[in-house]
């Protein structure tokens, strides 16, 4: 085909593309709730311009059950093809920011926010600000369907009141039994997929919403059929939590036809520059020190963080990441957790143009070191085991408790730190001590931060961390890897360590991205590129 003619094809399908999104009207509109409160909080419509249901999504009514709000983040930016998608994931604000369930400062008798609404059309109306703006939301957009995300504090299986337990309505569907069970039954098998502790397993819970809650009010009210889906953030780490939302959400909207297929292992939207896409590994093997990151990279206003569990280890879902984090805990059980297969699909991502972080755990794992490392850096780590005399056989990779120590941050450091001291204290807890391995498929790390004092319990150790690299970095395929021995997500002071470093590993695949954009090749809102034979197809190197 001669050069010309490509060119008209390619002009004729991204005219194409653009009228199928004029013809049909897709609107997607951000707004605000209660535009000017202190507790204001976005809303998202996505209007498909196809005839169909008006559903609407709430996330966050109740502030201490983190995995609603933030599956709400993610559904919102499935694609539908009939009807319309309204979410407002953030109900609550104020509660989530405190995690606290009920409304902050509010009357005793309205803390609780799914109390506060009208149990029948002439009843009293809601009460309080944030019910009332929610109400008069539903009222305007007067949904066919209502799903409201919540957790549970335990499991509704194993926590009935009949059987002398407290009650908690985690892990369970909540619906009005009859015309509802076999799609109300779907959703929880759905559900279940996802669960392997039979304690665990979801429940039905047929007798409805109770009176004064925002979907006991949308059915009585606004003739809306509505559905509150709990998971249960007891022991369950919030990847899965969110995965459990995921699943049922997309139960239902393809059952009602909103969404035309599975779209549960969408997370993220589609890349953009205005945000960088971090997901952290919350699954076996990880610590405290996941918490703190987590702090960090919700703190960014350049970042949205997304959790990630074993089960997320997929190159269709990493790729819709620009940076994957593996925080502190134990390397071994991380690796153990994400298995041969995630493994590989680590470095797939990151040889492809990803970013990786890992911190202490995670600089483990991303070493060559172990039969179970990522080997994305170029280094052996200190360990074995030593005679001790006295003491019996010891590991040397373990150096005691939590201990301060001095760090320097060299001049390639600061380059991509930015706003910290060359010499700094630093939290430390038994990180990796490295040293170059010269490991054949694998570059020279650059070392970004020495330890300048060390931490220890055995004489063998003694010598053996003190000016060692504490920070290094390095490439691996098309991406970036940054691998931090100590934990400075737990001194505020250092955490531009952190932030700096996730858009150092980040700045690969932005500009990867740029000049794709730049060749005007890539269409965002599909995630499609146009190929040289005319053809549409999903990209992988994104
Ligand atoms: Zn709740």
């Amino acid at each position: 085909m001669c050069r010309p003619a490509f060119r008209l094809i390619t002009l004729c399908l991204l005219a194409f593309g653009f009228c199928i999104n004029v013809s049909f009207g897709q609107r997607h509109d951000t707004g605000i709730l209660g535009e000017g409160k202190p507790w204001q909080t976005p809303y998202h419509i996505q209007d498909s311009g196809v005839e169909g249901p008006t559903v609407l999504i709430t996330g966050g009514i109740h502030g201490n059950e983190p995995a609603g709000y933030r599956a709400a983040e993610q559904i919102r930016h499935w694609p539908i093809v009939r009807g319309k998608l309204i979410v407002v994931p953030r109900v609550n604000r104020f509660g989530l920011d405190q995690n606290t369930r009920f409304i902050p400062n509010a009357e005793a008798e309205q803390q609780d926010l799914n109390r506060n609404f009208p149990i029948q059309p002439n009843a009293e109306g809601p009460r309080g600000e944030i019910a009332l703006a929610l109400w008069d939301f539903a009222v305007e957009h007067d949904p066919d369907w209502v799903i409201d995300l919540h957790e549970g504090f335990e499991f509704n299986l194993t926590h009935n009141p009949a059987d002398g337990k407290k009650k908690s309505v985690g892990s369970s569907v909540i619906y009005c039994g009859g015309e509802l069970d076999p799609i109300a039954e779907r959703i929880v098998d759905a559900a279940n997929e996802t669960v392997t502790d039979p304690d665990r397993r979801f429940s039905l819970l047929r007798r409805g919403p109770v009176d004064t809650s925002f979907a006991r009010a949308c059915i009585n009210c606004l003739g809306a059929e509505a559905m509150i889906l709990e998971t249960t953030f007891k022991d369950q780490p919030l990847s899965l939590r969110t995965r459990q939302h995921r699943a049922m959400a997309s139960v239902l909207l393809q059952h009602i036809g909103v969404i035309d297929h599975d779209c549960r292992d969408i997370l993220a939207p589609p890349k953009s520059n205005e945000r960088l896409l971090v997901g952290c590994f919350d699954g076996p093997g990880t610590g405290s020190s996941r918490d703190h990151l987590w702090s960090v990279v919700d703190a960014a206003d350049d970042m949205t963080l997304h959790h990630l569990g074993s089960a997320d280890m997929t190159p269709e879902i990493l790729k819709q990441f620009d940076v994957v984090v593996f925080p502190g805990g134990s390397g071994s059980k991380q690796a153990q957790a994400i298995g041969e297969e995630g493994r590989r699909a680590v470095r797939e991502f990151v040889n492809s143009g990803g970013g990786y972080i890992g911190v202490c755990a995670g600089a483990y794992l991303c070493s060559s070191h172990y039969d179970w490392s990522l080997n994305l850096i170029n280094a052996s780590v200190f360990t074995g085991t030593r005679e001790i005399p006295g003491q019996g056989s010891k590991q040397m990779w373990y150096r005691g408790g939590w201990a301060d120590i001095d760090m320097e941050i060299t001049a390639a450091g600061q380059a991509i730190f930015g706003d910290v001291n060359k010499r700094v204290t630093v939290r430390y807890s038994n990180g990796p001590i490295i040293s170059r391995k010269d490991h054949p498929d694998l570059e020279d790390y650059r070392v970004l931060a020495w330890f300048r004092s060390e931490n220890g319990l055995w004489e063998p150790q003694q010598g053996t961390m003190i000016d060692t690299p504490a920070i290094v970095s390095g490439g691996f395929g098309n991406g970036r890897v940054i691998s931090v021995s100590p934990h400075p997500e737990y001194t505020e002071a250092l955490h531009p360590i952190i932030t700096g470093a996730i858009r150092w590993v980040a700045d690969q695949a932005r500009t990867r991205r740029v000049s794709v954009e730049r060749r005007g090749l890539f269409d965002r809102a599909s995630t499609n590129l146009v190929q040289p034979r005319g053809e549409l197809v999903g990209v992988s190197i994104l």
